[in-house]
């Protein structure tokens, strides 16, 4: 017989794994693993490059289509830095609230599905529930899609996808997609008192960065009232900066990473287009006048596709039923949602917690929340069973 675990403690379990993004999330996964293989459940890895981080997707219930896939991220970001009252890695209760990194954002979600195994076996499903847990979301959300890959290719269609990020148990429909760049200016230095010898990569970038800011104004000008995203439009900003060396040198370096989080019927290739276009017509050849080795050289880092609400999706009308919810919401970030959908798969965002306090010094989760999530997931399996 396979251990028992009741939902508070498979969240004290999931929590005391450190598992920052940069850190391997292996010993997490082998846990899982073990507990479902106690259950007499096989489940699949799916490694990074260097086999030091690995997503794990496994079925429980009969092997055909129709089921439900559950999906959460292992990772949480990092802790260094933020004044925590508590170990982030141990689960404290005060004040009918579990604290600890990765309660609301999302272990909760995961670790509630999973202590209720037992009772998916115990019930008998009638078609599948699918476990999807992946690794590195909160860096781009980039190990998710090869288990997806593996997911269309390997299992029987799912009818719906519920990615647990926390949503206070409401229903999300739609989540704006998210481009990372890294742009990197090269110019000439020169003593900064002769500006035309020299060409000032930092100036550049300056001008670079107001032309990215003057986008964002542009959306935000032409955005509709009934844009159901905060804000209703597709923002662009750069979040870190680097270049020169001194006052009085015009800089040789400067680069700067920027991003698009954009509203599902904005292409963020558009934007990026014009900001190249920009780049070579205009900024480079007056560059080039001075220095001729001037560059200008963007990379896309991560490509978070948008979630689209669905006409009447059947994950949306999955969760309305379990709930009795009947309105969706949309929220501004991104999450593997927006991958799932995009392989084929009808997905919506449900999960306990909140986003509120994801990422927060001292992140916790109501109670409350785990007991309303722990009902979700007996209703979900109710639904399911024969
Ligand atoms: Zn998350």
């Amino acid at each position: 017989m396979g251990e028992h675990y009741s939902a508070r403690e498979m969240i004290e379990k999931l929590i005391s794994f450190d598992t920052v993004s940069r850190h391997s999330n292996l010993d997490l996964i082998d846990f899982v693993a073990d507990y479902l293989a106690g259950h007499g459940i096989a489940s699949t890895r799916v490694f990074n490059e260097d086999k030091s981080k690995a997503n794990l997707y496994a079925t429980v219930g009969p092997v055909k289509e129709g089921g439900v896939v559950l999906s959460g991220h292992t990772d949480v970001v990092p802790v260094e830095g933020q004044p925590w009252d508590t170990d982030p890695f141990t689960v404290v209760e005060k004040d009918g609230r579990l604290y600890g990194r990765g309660t609301s954002d999302m272990k909760s979600f995961s670790a509630i599905a999973l202590s209720k195994v037992p009772e998916m076996l115990e019930k008998g499903l009638s078609v599948p529930i699918h476990f999807a847990l992946s690794y590195d979301e909160e860096i781009g959300c980039i190990g998710a899609p090869a288990m997806i890959d593996e997911i269309a290719a390997n299992l029987p269609a799912p009818r719906a996808v519920i990615v647990g990020e926390p949503t206070m148990m409401d229903i999300v429909s739609a989540h704006k997609g998210i481009l990372t760049l890294t742009t990197t200016v090269t110019g000439r230095e020169a003593h900064s008192s002769l500006v035309e010898d020299g060409v000032s990569a930092v100036m550049v970038g300056a001008e670079l960065m107001t032309f990215i800011a003057n986008m964002m104004a542009e959306n935000k000008a032409r955005s509709k009232a009934d844009c159901p995203f905060s804000p209703p439009y597709t923002t662009l900003t750069c979040g870190v900066v680097e270049g020169g060396t001194a006052g009085n040198i015009l800089a040789r370096k400067c680069s700067f990473m920027w991003d698009i989080r954009h509203i599902p019927e904005d292409d963020p290739m558009n934007f990026v287009d014009r900001f190249n276009a920009y780049c070579t017509e205009e900024v480079l050849p007056r560059m080039r006048e001075i220095a001729p080795e001037a560059d200008i050289v963007t990379e896309l880092k991560a490509n978070v596709p948008a979630l689209r609400p669905e006409d009447s999706g059947e994950a949306e009308m999955l969760v309305r039923a379990i709930t009795g919810q009947n309105t969706a919401h949309a929220v501004s970030y991104a999450a593997e949602a927006g991958q799932f959908q995009q392989a084929g798969f009808s997905t919506v965002i449900c999960g306990p917690g909140s986003i509120g306090v994801a990422h927060q010094p001292n992140e916790y989760i109501d109670i409350s929340q785990v007991t309303a999530a722990e009902k979700f997931m007996s209703r979900l399996i109710d639904r399911l069973s024969k």
